[in-house]
């Protein structure tokens, strides 16, 4: 089977990319590029620099200069999928916090900060072999991508498993508060997150990470027939 050399997954927060990405290149033998930390980070940095995120020309002239480094998890033990580095400093697991999620999507909407952001989203997904994670992607930053996948589930299933994984890190997590956060989030990220037109849509609830990782790779082995995958 030859796998399309760039593959993407866009969708909601909590549809269950960034589980389905990583096992998805870990398969293949890919990268697994995950571009909500790249905003995420950017959001961290903004929180640091005590800057206001509706400042859209300070969060540009930040996001210009901020290095973030997405490495391998190497040794760490704590369930991370890769270890992001801000101007050097670890900040893998604070990307997570409440009060990078609360300003996120307002960092993001700046267009020139997208613009820095995708320049560097199509240096990394340019080199090939990349499963790379997002809401732009397919649509977007790699148009030319060969199979774009859209991953969606209903509001309560993502709510559920944001909420389980947190719990399972030992954190405190309160599903209604979690639901809230995702609308709110939906409704902020909306702008930017329509399908690919020729995206695969897949919904993933009921399915476990492996059957929607099944379900990809029976895509990539009949690539593509235009059908929606979608289950009602
Ligand atoms: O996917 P994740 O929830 O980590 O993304 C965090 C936020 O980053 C999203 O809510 C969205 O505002 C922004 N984002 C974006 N474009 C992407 C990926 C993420 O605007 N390609």
């Amino acid at each position: 089977m030859s796998a399309p050399s760039v593959i993407t997954i866009d969708g909601p927060a909590g549809a269950g990319k960034s589980t389905l990405g990583e096992l998805l290149a870990r398969r293949l033998g890919y990268l697994f590029f995950d571009t909500g930390v790249m905003y995420r980070a950017l959001a961290w940095a903004v929180l640091h620099g005590a800057i206001d995120p509706e400042d859209g020309e300070a969060v540009t002239v930040l996001a210009r200069d901020l290095d973030i480094q997405v490495l391998p998890p190497g040794d760490a033990t704590d369930g991370r999928l890769y270890t992001v580095l801000v101007n050097g400093v670890d900040v893998t697991w604070e990307l997570r916090h409440p009060d990078v999620e609360r300003i996120v999507s307002i960092t993001a909407r700046h267009p020139a900060v997208r613009t820095v952001m995708r320049e560097r989203q199509r240096a990394i997904g340019s080199r090939g072999r990349v499963v790379m994670v997002g809401r732009d992607i397919g649509s977007i930053v790699m148009p030319d991508a060969p199979l774009k996948i859209y991953l969606d589930a209903s509001i309560d299933e993502r709510a559920r498993r944001r909420t389980d994984e947190i719990l399972r890190r030992g954190g405190d997590a309160d599903l209604q508060r979690i639901r809230n956060d995702m609308i709110r989030r939906d409704s902020l990220d909306r702008y930017v997150s329509a399908p690919a037109a020729d995206a695969c849509t897949i919904i993933s609830d009921g399915l476990s990470p492996e059957q929607v990782v099944a379900l990809v790779i029976a895509r990539i082995a009949d690539r593509c027939d235009d059908s929606q995958e979608a289950r009602a």
